[in-house]
Formats: structure tokens, C-alpha cells, sequence
């Protein structure tokens, strides 16, 4: 039953989510940002909507919005791409991991993957008729095991799939690891899907380094971003693939028959977003740093242990100093209804029924105005 979407859960983030809207909690939970939407952006959307057109766009996005992407690959990552034959627009990174994950595993194919890990992979791999291969990291500094990643890979694997910056332990992955991470994907002839929708979002002077922009990688890489993390707008769900024109075909078939499209005032004003100056990207990884400083200098004082965070818009913290009794989930539930805070349990992001798993941590979005920030730390310290 595991195998069928009917057998699945509700995901965490929907769970945690109407819990606090219930209690009227602050919200840290589910990763969306407050306060930081580009008013230019929204007013790009309003006016392309108020002029139309009103029907399908092209399959693969419209041509602005390609040749946006393809001048962003050059100018953050020096990547030479045809925006005709190597972009394709999706609705949200969801949709773009979808397509590549069914348009590449065949049943029985192996499928690498590193926990923790975002909840939509491992019901689409199964979906997919794949077989995934967990490798784990382990806490608090969440360093590659390389001698397990390399005993996952076997002569059936046709994809790793790597999340950098990644969601929920906000780790960036190392020159190192990434190069590692490769060696292994060309000596197996695998593919890497890369989701790196927090691409912006790498703090402390550090920027965010595609694997697609390693040598040799390019043509193996699927590039998976997200506007809505770009823009600070998670509700528009729009998002994009970026491969080699033969890698990108299958996933471009699979497309076509999920969505198809994504409606054109959100495309469009994103390809007008993505010609933002240099300080808008500075500017957005500054905000969100000093955010999360914010937020950790309040959850430290409380007495939490707050792991290092290089990017994304989650704290990682291990609340057993505040001598709480129960797992991660009895956390979250209980200062969501007993202290008016929510977060989201870390070892949602592990394979379930396996063991082994942390239980002790909790994640905090810190993309948050200031206020909330500070009201979340206040009820918290009011009741620890
Ligand atoms: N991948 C990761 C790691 C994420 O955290 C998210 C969160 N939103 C997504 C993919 C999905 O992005 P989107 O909202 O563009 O579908
Ligand atoms: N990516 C967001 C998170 O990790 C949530 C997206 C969702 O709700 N599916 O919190």
C-alpha cells in the first residue's frame, strides 16, 4: 500500500499549518516568506493580466521568460544556455521535480537520494516505479557520508537527486562534496537532478555554485529553480528546468500531459523580475541573513541548540536542553497549541517506519517580519 498515492499521508506542512491556524499560532512552520514580495513584480503581473492574452501560452513558456532564464544561467553561473532547446517553464519546482522524476526513471531503475529530504520525492520516485537508495546525514553538521554515497550507487542507479541549499538541514554542499558528488554520477553514468530553488538564498558572503557548472556535469544536470523562493512569492508556483536538450526532452513529454502550462501574467512578470540589478539578489540573501540571525540570537537565549545555517529559510534546532519529554512532532504540536509558535518536525524529512531517525529537532522558518520574529521568541521564552 505504501507504493500507492492512495496509501499516502497528509504532508507535514498542511498538517502543521492548519494546526496553527487553529490556534492561532505564529506560523514558523511551512517555508513561506513575509513582507519581502517585489511590488514591481506584483504590478508586472496585474498589467500583463489586464492586457491579456487570456489563453494557452507555449508548452515550454513563454519566449521572454526563457530568455530570461537562459541570461540568468549566464550571468549568475556562466552557463551557456539555448534558451529554445534547454529551458522549459513549469508550474512550481513541485511540478518540475515531477516531470524530471517521471520522465526519467523507468521502473526498477535506482534512484540515489540524501536524508533528510523534501517530502515530494520519495512519493513520486515510488510512483515512478523507482527504487530509492537513502543516504543519511547525520546531525549537527550534516557532513556527506562519501563511502556510504558511494555503496548506494550500483549499475542500476540512473539518478542522484541533490537539494543545495538544503531544505530542512540548511546545509550548502561543499566544492568537495559537489565534486565527489559527480565523480560518482559519471562513473555510473546517472543523471543528477538538482533541486536548487534556494539558489538566492546563501548567506555569509558564500553563493550558490550549480553542479551543472561543474566541468564535465553539464550534460548529466537537470537545473531545477523556483521563482517563488526568488521573489519571495510562493503562491504564483512558478518554476524551471534547465538541461541538455536530449535530457530535457522526456521531461518536457511529461509536462505536456501534467500541466501543460503556467498562466502568463505570473511568467511573464517574473521573466521582467529576473532583470532585477545585482543588489535586488545581494539585497534578498542579506535580508533573509539577518532574519535568521534574529531568529537564532532569540532561540539560543531560550536555551535551544541552533545549528549552523549557510542558506535556505530554515533553523535547525535540537530542543532537548529545554528538557522537553517527547519527539519532535510532541514539540511542534506543543508549542503550537501551548505556547502559540509553530515549527515543523525534522524527521518528517526521513523515509518513514526506518530507524535510527533525529527526533530532537525542530525547523524554523526566519522568513518572517521582524515583529513575528520577535512575538514568536517572546511567547516561546514566556513559556520555557
Ligand atoms: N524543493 C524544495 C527543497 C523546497 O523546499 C520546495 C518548497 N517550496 C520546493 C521544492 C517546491 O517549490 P515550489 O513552491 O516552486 O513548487
Ligand atoms: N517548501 C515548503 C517547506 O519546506 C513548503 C511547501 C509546501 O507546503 N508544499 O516548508
Amino acid at each position: 500500500a505504501n507504493s500507492l498515492f492512495s496509501g499516502l499521508g497528509t504532508t507535514i506542512f498542511s498538517v502543521m499549518s492548519h494546526l496553527a491556524q487553529e490556534y492561532g499560532a505564529i506560523n514558523l512552520g511551512q517555508g513561506f516568506p513575509e513582507g519581502l514580495e517585489p511590488a514591481d513584480v506584483i504590478a508586472a503581473a496585474a498589467r500583463s493580466l489586464a492586457a491579456g492574452p487570456h489563453q494557452y501560452p507555449p508548452m515550454m513558456g513563454l519566449p521572454a521568460l526563457r530568455q530570461a532564464l537562459a541570461a540568468h544561467e549566464k550571468r549568475f553561473y556562466d552557463l551557456d544556455i539555448d534558451w529554445q532547446t534547454e529551458v522549459m517553464v513549469t508550474s512550481g519546482a513541485t511540478e518540475a521535480l515531477a516531470d524530471a522524476l517521471f520522465g526519467l526513471i523507468e521502473p526498477g531503475d535506482e534512484v540515489v537520494l540524501i536524508e533528510p529530504l523534501y517530502d515530494s520525492y520519495l512519493p513520486i520516485i515510488r510512483r515512478a516505479g523507482g527504487i530509492p537508495r537513502l543516504v543519511r546525514l547525520e546531525p549537527p553538521r550534516w557532513s556527506l557520508p562519501r563511502e556510504a554515497l558511494a555503496a548506494a550507487f550500483s549499475p542500476r542507479t540512473k539518478l542522484i537527486l541533490v537539494n543545495s541549499p538544503m531544505n530542512p538541514c540548511a546545509k550548502v554542499f561543499s566544492a568537495d562534496e559537489m565534486a565527489f558528488i559527480g565523480d560518482l554520477a559519471i562513473a555510473h553514468d546517472a543523471y543528477i537532478v538538482c533541486d536548487e530553488v534556494y539558489e538566492h538564498l546563501v548567506f555569509d558572503g558564500q553563493s550558490h555554485r550549480p553542479l551543472m557548472a561543474q566541468p564535465g556535469l553539464r550534460e548529466r544536470c537537470v537545473r531545477i529553480g523556483s521563482a517563488g523562493k526568488t521573489f519571495s512569492l510562493t503562491n504564483w508556483k512558478v518554476g524551471y528546468v534547465i538541461a541538455a536538450p536530449e535530457v530535457l526532452d522526456p521531461i518536457a513529454k511529461t509536462h505536456q500531459y501534467i500541466t501543460f502550462t503556467t498562466p502568463i501574467p505570473l511568467q511573464q512578470a517574473v521573466a521582467e523580475g529576473l532583470a532585477k540589478d545585482d543588489a535586488y539578489f545581494a539585497g534578498l540573501a542579506h535580508d533573509m541573513a539577518a532574519r535568521r540571525d534574529r531568529l537564532g540570537a532569540g532561540l539560543r537565549r531560550i536555551g535551544f541548540e541552533v545549528l549552523d545555517c549557510a542558506g535556505t529559510y530554515f533553523l535547525t534546532a535540537d530542543f532537548r536542553p529545554l528538557g522537553f519529554a517527547g519527539d519532535d512532532l510532541a514539540f511542534c504540536r506543543h508549542i503550537t497549541c501551548e505556547a502559540g509558535v509553530t515549527a515543523v518536525p525534522v524527521s518528517a524529512f526521513y523515509q518513514p517506519g526506518q530507524g535510527g531517525i533525529p527526533t530532537s529537532f525542530a525547523r524554523f522558518c526566519f522568513a518572517k517580519r521582524d515583529d513575528a520574529l520577535d512575538e514568536a521568541v517572546a511567547r516561546l521564552e514566556r513559556h520555557f
